[in-house]
C-alpha cells in the first residue's frame, strides 16, 4: 500500500489538529440546534468518526450514498444509493464530506435535501479541490479542512477502486498505479 504513495500530503497529526479546530467552530455553530450530521459514504467514514467526536453538542447521525466516480474519473453524473433514516423537516442539517471536487455530488445531494424543508443545510468538507470545480456549480462548502492541489489523493477513507481507505494519512497516489 505505502509504496503506491508518491507523497504524504496530510499527516495524521495535521488531520487531527485541523479536526479539533473545526470541532470548536462546529460546536459553537450548533450549540442548542440538535443537528442531524449526514455523512456521505463511503469516503467520509474515517473523517466522520473523528469529526463527530469533536462536535460537542447533542446531535443525530445519518448517512447517504452518492457516487459519481469510477476509478480516478468523475462521471459527472451523481447517483444515490441509500436513503436517510431521519426526517429532516425543520431540522439543522450538517453534511460531512471527504472531498469537494467538481461539486457535482454535493450539489445533487443539497438539491435533494433542500426540498425536504430543513431549517438549514451546511457543508463541512475535509478536503477541497477548487481547481476542479464544475463552473456551473455555485454551491460552496461552508467549512473546509484543507485545500488540496489537483492530484488524486487516497487514504483516511478515500479510495482508489476501493483500496487505500485504511491508510491513516492522506497521500497522493503514484500515477503509474492507475495507469496499470
Ligand atoms: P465531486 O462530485 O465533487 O466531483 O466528487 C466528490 C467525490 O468524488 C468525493 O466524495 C470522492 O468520493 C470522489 N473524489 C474526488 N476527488 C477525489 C480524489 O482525489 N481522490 C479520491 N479518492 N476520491 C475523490
Ligand atoms: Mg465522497
Amino acid at each position: 500500500m505505502e509504496r503506491d504513495i508518491a507523497e504524504v500530503l496530510l499527516s495524521q497529526e495535521q488531520l487531527q489538529t485541523r479536526i479539533r479546530e473545526l470541532g470548536e467552530i462546529l460546536t459553537a455553530e450548533y450549540a442548542g440546534k440538535n443537528p442531524i450530521v449526514v455523512g456521505v459514504l463511503k469516503g467520509v467514514v474515517i473523517f466522520y468518526a473523528d469529526m463527530i467526536r469533536q462536535i460537542k453538542v447533542p446531535c443525530q447521525m445519518d448517512f447517504m450514498r452518492v457516487s459519481s466516480y469510477q476509478g480516478t474519473q468523475s462521471t459527472g453524473k451523481a447517483v444515490f444509493g441509500g436513503k436517510m433514516s431521519e426526517n429532516i423537516e425543520g431540522r439543522h442539517v450538517l453534511i460531512l464530506e471527504d472531498i469537494f471536487d467538481t461539486g457535482n455530488s454535493l450539489n445533487f445531494l443539497y438539491n435533494h435535501l433542500i426540498q425536504k424543508n430543513p431549517a438549514s443545510i451546511k457543508i463541512c468538507t475535509l478536503l477541497d479541490k477548487p481547481s476542479r470545480r464544475n463552473p456551473e456549480i455555485t454551491l460552496k462548502p461552508d467549512w473546509v479542512g484543507f485545500e488540496v492541489p489537483n492530484a488524486f489523493v487516497v487514504g483516511y477513507g478515500l479510495d482508489y477502486n476501493e483500496a487505500y481507505r485504511n491508510l491513516p494519512y492522506i497521500g497522493i497516489l503514484k500515477p503509474e498505479v492507475y495507469a496499470e
